[in-house]
């Protein structure tokens, strides 16, 4: 089945695929189990349910990519308003958003690293008048240097600012011990791209150098949200927390949501800090095949919503 991950994530990034996928209907329920739904009501719903359960959220509205600047202004009006409506909502306590700069122009032919840094410092500044805060996510290698150069800047602002690092990059070790500082917030993930090897460790490797970053980012001090759903990385994640002497509440968990929700609940339940990334929107087509490449046996069970009547 690892054979499918590389032609899953090049798909991904198909704009083709992309618009049939995302018109057809029939693959809602497919699709529904990762996404909250399509609009910000959905979004609220899974929230209030999850904080209920005990459990904070991430909110991602869906989108990347984008290649006009109208869509991009559009995605900063969604993450503002969804912002406001989580502090009406009584949920800002509960509830933070992830934000991909690819979604708000990073990735512009002209002046995208201005566009995404102007965008994130409106959703910046909705989520502080609310009283909550903001993580901006990892896209493909080719990004990684201009995130977190607009991270570094957000933060001059706004130093609750987050971001992710991923365990596949040869490179990410050293930015876990450029990053392990005080007041940092910094999601360890594994990485979703299609990456060369000349960037990217593979197989074994890349869950060598996840412990190897959780080591450094549990012995600095920072705080780390371990993003995996791994139980392998889990309990070395908690062996690490011991090692370093880390309180409950110095540093989270992360997971998906709809991938192993048992577990999530068992964590919160055990006292662990659990925050689950909710995505919502109606353009799903690019995380959910990240999430397809992850797990090709659901591949079938898409490929059969496509083609049924
Ligand atoms: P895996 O080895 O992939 O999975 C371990 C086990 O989890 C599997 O055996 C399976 O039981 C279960 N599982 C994993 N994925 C699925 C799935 N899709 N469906 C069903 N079961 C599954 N990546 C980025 O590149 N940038 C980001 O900004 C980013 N943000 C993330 C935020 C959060 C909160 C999380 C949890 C992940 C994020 N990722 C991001 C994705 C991450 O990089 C991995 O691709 C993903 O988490 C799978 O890796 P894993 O550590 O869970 O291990």
């Amino acid at each position: 089945m690892a054979v499918l991950r590389e032609p899953l994530l090049v798909a991904a990034r198909s704009p083709r695929l992309r618009s049939v996928a995302e018109k057809s209907r029939l693959t809602r329920p497919v699709v529904d189990r990762y996404v909250a739904g399509p609009g910000e009501q959905d979004a609220l719903a899974t929230t209030r349910e999850l904080a209920a359960a005990g459990m904070s959220v991430t909110l991602d509205f869906l989108g990347e990519d984008t290649t006009a600047a109208e869509q991009a202004q559009h995605t900063v009006a969604a993450y503002r308003s969804v912002l406001a409506a989580l502090g009406e909502a009584g949920l800002a306590g509960q509830a933070e958003v992830s934000v991909k700069l690819s979604a708000i122009g990073q990735s512009l032919p002209v002046d995208g690293e201005k566009i995404a840094l102007d965008g994130a410092r409106d959703i910046c500044a909705a989520a502080a008048a609310v009283g909550t805060t903001v993580t901006i996510d990892m896209e493909d290698h080719t990004t990684t240097d201009s995130t977190l150069s607009i991270v570094r800047e957000l933060r001059v602002d706004h130093e609750w600012v987050g971001t992710v690092l991923q365990a596949y990059l040869k490179r990410t070790e050293s930015d876990c011990r450029d990053l392990a500082y005080e007041g940092s917030r910094i999601r360890l993930c594994k990485g979703a791209y299609a990456e060369p090897e000349s960037v990217a460790f593979t197989g074994a490797e890349v869950e060598r150098s996840y412990q190897r970053c959780l080591d450094v980012l549990l012995g600095g001090a920072g705080y780390p949200m371990i993003a995996t759903h791994d139980p392998v990385m889990i309990i070395a994640a908690r062996q690490a927390i011991r090692r370093h002497g880390r309180t409950a509440g110095s540093y989270e968990f992360q997971m998906l949501h709809g991938v192993r929700p048992a577990e999530q609940r068992a964590l919160a339940a055990q006292g662990e800090r659990m925050r689950i990334y909710v995505p919502f929107g109606d353009e799903w087509y690019g995380y959910f095949m990240r999430r397809l490449a992850e797990r090709p046996a659901n591949l079938l069970l898409f490929l059969r919503s496509l083609t049924s009547k």
